[in-house]
């Protein structure tokens, strides 16, 4: 049957453990995907090496970590493709066939290379790889015939690069590869603990899977709403990085609960946090028991993977011989 379902191919980027904002904004989406269609989903970690190449020792280790998590938190590996990118060499062959056929001026007009580009500098990442960035991912998408990408609307300048670079190389080549469409999904904005969006980079992250006296140790020290340095005065709740945890884990009464309590003094912070430690807990507590029985049996997960990067790898290696027939390579 899954043949008839449309593939959707969508990457999580290794560069540390999974962190709640990635679970709210693709993880999650990928779980409701996988009934509907035939999913790829790849842990990129050539892509995190881009800007992780000091530490690429580690990154073996958030492959695992990483694919572990997708399993406790939902990804059936039996139902989709689950892989890890470097397993599948295909990825980088076709990188550089794109790479051939994509002007410069493409690359330099991506908007999130403007807005990286300082920093890149800053961080010993302005290299070749964090700048064709934007072409290992349209073969990511290509090597599998991807026809649809779940992105946030902040993400389709990416999306549009990917589907200029097919263009060109069907008009090239005269291919049949799909012209990958976006798939619009939910990616809210994850506050970390200071307010700022959440970053491994900003070190404001709460971890997937924190055990429980690290996260409420994390969740006593977020940020909240300044009107409530004093227990007497009331507070905003929408101003609070509490309040938008709440609302992701809390039921809706909870949430009456806070609004009122909040807005009224009646409550304080600390209960509101402790409330919310418990409601994220009850949530991370089943997912948390099942990655952890999974990396302590590494037989069978790695037997999950290797299952994994195989299915990706003979998928992969099918269309790129496709791929080198249209371009008389063969
Ligand atoms: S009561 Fe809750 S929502 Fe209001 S400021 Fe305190 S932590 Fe934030």
């Amino acid at each position: 049957m899954s043949q008839f379902k449309p593939r959707v191919m969508s990457g999580a980027r290794t560069t540390h453990q999974l962190h709640v904002g990635n679970y709210w904004g693709a993880i999650r989406n990928w779980i409701q995907l996988q009934d509907q269609y035939e999913c790829f989903f790849g842990i990129m970690d050539l892509h995190g090496l881009t800007t992780a190449y000091k530490r690429a020792e580690e990154i073996k280790i958030y492959n695992r970590d990483i694919f572990a998590d997708l399993i406790a938190w939902g990804i059936d590996p039996e139902k989709n493709t689950v892989f890890i990118q470097s397993m599948v060499p295909e990825h980088i062959e076709l990188f550089m066939y794109f790479a051939n056929l994509t002007p410069m001026g493409w690359l330099e007009r991506v908007p999130t290379w403007k807005d990286a580009e300082e920093e890149a500098k800053a961080s010993d990442t302005h290299n070749l790889g964090r700048f064709s960035y934007p072409v290992l991912q349209a073969a990511d998408i290509a090597v599998y015939q991807g026809s649809l990408v779940p992105v946030g609307a902040d993400q389709m300048a990416h999306l549009e690069l990917t589907r200029e670079i097919i263009r060109r190389f069907n008009h090239l080549y005269k291919g049949k590869l799909p012209e990958p469409k976006p798939l619009l999904t939910e990616t809210p904005l994850i506050p970390g603990l200071d307010g700022r969006k959440m970053s491994k980079s900003y070190n404001n992250t709460i971890f997937l899977t924190e055990d429980e006296k690290t996260l409420k140790k994390k969740v006593n020290s977020m940020l909240t709403d300044s009107r409530r340095a004093l227990r007497e005065n009331p507070g905003v709740p929408e101003d609070c990085t509490v309040y938008a945890f709440h609302k992701l884990y809390s039921t809706p009464d909870d949430l009456k609960w806070v609004v009122e309590g909040c807005t009224t003094a009646g409550i304080g912070c600390g209960e509101c946090k402790a409330k919310l430690c418990a409601n994220m807990e009850a949530k991370t507590k089943i997912p948390r028991e099942k990655k952890k029985e999974l990396l302590n049996n590494p037989k069978t997960l790695d037997s999950i993977i290797e299952a994994g990067c195989e299915k990706a790898r003979m998928e992969a290696r099918k269309n790129l011989n496709t791929i080198k027939d249209w371009m008389k390579l063969r």
